[in-house]
């Protein structure tokens, strides 16, 4: 006696692949617009559970529907899961080689059907498609990001889908196979159920994928700045917090940097919101990479940022400032010589140090109003200049 029948535990897992498609669905319509390929991929899981649904029927349904849309299907299918994967991780699929040779394989399926009719060679070349896709998936997988738990566990299920590809081509030769029908082909039952159950398991393994995508980007978003990446003023104050109780313990000082940039309404009048948003993106690149790892940047208004600088006493800190102003109105005077068409611009900064010997350190707000002050006479003094003690 059969412990499950094949035909029901096939539509069993088919008709969970059609529900997974649709939480993928439903996750596409859900996440940010930026979290690419979840459509393409409810489509890929349907298509493909679709197809190990027809196959199972072979027999019980016509030939043109559980073999040549049953293949059909599932070629389209695991194309559109390589094509997901490349949408999800930013690449431009080049789809056009890809669907000629999809439909001369299909071309070949119908003649190995009607033609010339050939089982074993209709598994075969369906096998060599499922290998190449497979293959494509899994490399694709293991490179997509965020790395953990989700890319790998999707990159080692399209591998073991490679292996399971190969073990049916090794089987055709075998001797195992009693006819093309599923109920009497032992073979094509334990195939087919892998086939549905690595369905499930790749929508699984995406549906981590892009949730870790997704957590990671709230996260990012709860810090940071989206426009430059600089941190917030929230994150900026929850760090700085750190690095006072540090300097506060070690003795050592710090120092704040307030920067803002100079006649900014100006640029934005001349060139547009646009081209003033590129140029605050601009300092903040610039300063970014002038900067230490320990040091924090971050936005707090318009063309405005903040700069911590642990572990950095007066001179120091001066130092820094004076190399950002000067890499600023160096690389201005480059870009209005040359091609470029984001304008010049200069920056002022006020500066501000502490230090904890003998004397309890003033509070993260009280630092940053002494550099802003500072910033006041900068711009009162004319201006692409560093003053602070
Ligand atoms: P100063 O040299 O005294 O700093 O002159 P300023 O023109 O830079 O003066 P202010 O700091 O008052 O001007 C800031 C302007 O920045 C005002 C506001 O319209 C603009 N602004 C604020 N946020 C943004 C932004 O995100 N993008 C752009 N393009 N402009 C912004
Ligand atoms: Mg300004
Ligand atoms: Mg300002």
């Amino acid at each position: 006696m059969e412990l499950i029948d094949p035909r029901t535990f096939l539509l069993v897992a088919n008709l969970l692949g059609m529900l997974f498609a649709l939480v993928l669905w439903v996750q596409a319509r859900s996440f940010p617009a930026d979290i690419h390929g979840l459509r393409h991929w409810a489509l890929a899981i349907a298509l493909i559970s679709a197809a190990s649904g027809l196959a199972s029927l072979r027999g019980i349904v016509h030939d043109g529907l559980a073999i040549i849309a049953s293949n059909g299907f599932s070629l389209g299918g695991e194309f559109l899961l390589v094509v997901g994967l490349q949408r999800y991780r930013g690449m431009t699929p080049h789809w056009r080689p890809v669907l000629d040779i999809m439909g001369a394989t299909l071309l070949l399926i119908v003649w190995l059907t009607y033609g010339v009719p050939n089982y074993p060679g209709r598994i075969f070349l369906m096998c060599l498609a499922h290998i190449g896709f497979f293959t494509v998936g899994s490399w694709l997988a293991w490179g997509a990001r965020p790395s953990g738990f989700g890319n790998r566990f999707l990159g080692t299920v399209f591998f073991l889908g490679v292996l399971v590809a190969l073990w049916r081509i090794a089987t055709l030769s075998s001797g195992l196979e009693q006819g093309e029908h599923v109920e009497h082909n032992l073979v094509q039952q334990v195939y087919l159920g892998m086939f549905s159950l690595g369905a499930l398991a790749l929508a699984i393994g995406f549906i981590l994928l892009t949730g870790e995508g997704l957590r990671q980007q709230l996260e990012f978003l709860a810090a940071h700045d989206p426009m430059t990446g600089a941190f917030n003023r929230r994150a900026f104050f929850a760090r700085a917090s750190v690095e006072w109780a540090r300097a506060a313990r070690s003795g050592r000082p710090l120092a704040v940097l307030v920067a803002d940039i100079d006649f900014f309404k100006k640029i934005n009048d001349a060139h547009g919101h646009h081209v003033g948003d590129e140029v605050i993106k601009d300092f903040a690149r610039r300063v970014g990479e002038l900067l230490r790892i320990p040091d924090l940047l971050a936005r707090f208004g318009g063309e405005e940022f903040v700069i911590l600088l642990p572990d950095t006493g007066a001179e120091d800190a001066r130092l820094v400032a004076e190399r950002i102003r000067r890499e600023i109105a160096e690389s201005s005077a480059r870009t209005t010589a040359g091609t470029a068409r984001q304008p010049g611009y200069t920056v002022s900064i006020g500066l501000a140090t502490a230090c904890a010997k003998g004397t309890a350190l003033p509070a993260p707000e009280a630092l940053i109003a002494t550099a802003d002050a500072a910033l006041y006479r900068a711009k009162q003094g004319g201006r692409n200049r560093v003053e602070g003690i």
